[in-house]
């Protein structure tokens, strides 16, 4: 909030200058600099961006009890501090009229969606197009919601993608619920945010509108409209200023601060969880659907945060209304293909966990091979049956077979494959991976050619494999149960 005022930088900042190779002259990038007259900011960040910043850039002191009051970050904590004992002190001056209630509710929406379907998925995220009219509105709606310039807020929110979990990223949830619900904002920030680029908004004649009238559009969207609303129509302006103003903007304040603290701490991580961001029901309530945020960092183009029509998503809905109206256009929607497939590979990733914790048969590599002989005199001393090309030692099952003791007993040192696999009884899936638990041996020669999937228990046929374990990691077509268990 503080950067509020600052003029828009159009050079690159002298870390990424110094890095920088010079453009040869006739170079595309060139080009982009002459075609256009403002260059983007990263146009030539160094490969090695994060690491050399993060290394080489000067960071500010931890802040403690020496130094804490040297490090505030005085205005924003001015309008935190001060708009919430407004809100409460006020509280016990005006009293609640319901118009003014409801008003104040109406009008938390307002500037909130001049946050979520304004700053954040239009301008930090280019997710539609909106008319100049709807521009305008949600520039003013925004600018009520009292966060900085769309500029400013843009800048900060496109380093939090790029960067999210490392110390470029100004209000990193690795630092904590605090810093990153707050704290960043109280103190003055302890390094640069990374480098993000915002020349599109430098091109934007209502971005540029709002940055140069911002001062009075805060004063107005911030206090004076919810003042004078409930005041001129039903002649409650304390109220309006106490509970649309103070009490609501408020409210708004912490709404958005939960998208950067709670939403990257509370819930699921259903398309990837590579990193803090989550979703969950309840962030989207308090945030007007933003909760959606491990979608939302994983597609971030994507004019949605709820995929799923019964999540609450109002951000979502004012858009697909202000584009049946024809306010606003080109609504990107990532491809439900690759969505898809994120929640696949978490749903593996899962399942991979749950196949990692259970006790799984020997396989052919792990057992000794034995010849039919050797099989015939070493099931003289033990009660061993032959299934599938497998070896089966059923001492401790003799007792509890479902058929009855003499069914086993009459097939030791026989091939049982046919009678096991329906000849006397088509065995149940839980039967066949339980049997091949109680391997001990292979058969040399093993399964008569077009049997081998019968030596596959039921639990075994679609196991999760990484690409590293299946035959070549190169293969793109996925290997067979087959080949994937027996080597
Ligand atoms: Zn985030
Ligand atoms: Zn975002």
């Amino acid at each position: 909030m503080s950067d509020v005022l600052k003029p828009s930088r159009k050079t690159p900042p002298p870390e990424i200058a110094a890095l920088s190779p010079p453009l040869s002259p006739k170079s595309e990038k060139a080009d982009l600099k002459k075609s256009d007259d403002v260059v983007p900011i990263d146009i030539n960040i160094p490969d090695n961006y994060v690491q050399h910043t993060l290394k080489t850039q000067k960071e500010l002191p931890p802040i403690g009890w020496h130094n804490w009051w040297k490090e505030i970050s005085w205005v924003s904590t001015t309008v935190l501090t001060v708009t919430p004992t407004i809100a409460i002190v006020g509280a016990f001056y005006a009293s609640l009229q319901w118009k003014t209630a409801l008003f104040a509710v109406f009008y938390y929406f307002v500037t909130g969606l001049g946050i979520t379907a304004g700053y954040h998925r239009l301008w930090s995220h280019r997710s539609y197009n909106a008319s100049k009219p709807l521009e305008y509105f949600l520039a003013m709606a925004g600018t009520g919601a009292v966060q900085g310039s769309i500029k400013w807020w843009c800048r900060g929110h496109r380093a939090h993608h790029r960067y999210t979990d490392t110390d470029l990223d100004p209000y990193g949830a690795h630092h904590g619920l605090l810093w990153s619900h707050i704290g960043w904002m109280i103190v003055k920030p302890r390094r640069k945010p990374g480098v993000a680029d915002v020349s599109d908004l430098s091109k934007s004649a209502v971005v540029k509108w709002q940055h140069r009238f911002y001062l009075p559009l805060i004063i107005g969207m911030g206090f004076g409209v919810p003042t004078l609303i409930p005041g001129l129509l039903w002649g409650d302006y304390l109220g309006g200023f106490v509970y649309a103003g103070a009490m609501r903007l408020c409210f708004v304040h912490h709404s958005t601060f939960c998208v950067n603290s709670l939403a990257h701490y509370l819930g699921e991580t259903p398309f990837d969880d590579k990193h803090t961001p989550r979703d969950h029901m309840v962030t989207a309530f308090v945030t007007i659907g933003e909760g959606y945020h491990n979608f939302h960092h994983q597609f971030p183009m994507d004019y949605r945060n709820a995929i799923k029509w019964y999540q609450y998503d109002p951000t979502k809905w004012f858009i697909s209304v202000c584009s049946m109206l024809g306010l606003a256009s080109h609504l990107k929607v990532f491809p439900d293909n690759e969505v898809r497939k994120g929640q696949l590979t978490m749903q593996l990733k899962k399942l991979r966990r749950t196949q990692d914790n259970l006790l799984w048969p020997s396989d052919s590599n792990d057992l000794p091979i034995i010849s039919w002989e050797e099989y015939l005199k070493e099931s003289e001393k033990r009660p061993l049956i032959a299934v599938a090309g497998f070896i089966h030692d059923v001492a401790s099952f003799m007792d509890e077979h479902p058929g009855g003791r003499h069914l086993l007993a009459k097939n030791i040192g026989r091939d049982a494959t046919t009678a096991f696999f329906g000849g006397v009884y088509d065995h149940s899936n839980a039967a066949h991976n339980l049997l091949a638990m109680k391997r001990v041996a292979v058969l040399r020669g093993g399964q008569p050619h077009g049997t081998e999937e019968l030596a596959i228990p039921p639990s075994q046929k679609l196991r999760i494999a990484r690409y590293n374990e299946m035959s070549s990691p190169y293969s793109s077509t996925a290997v067979s149960d087959t080949e994937t268990l027996l080597g």
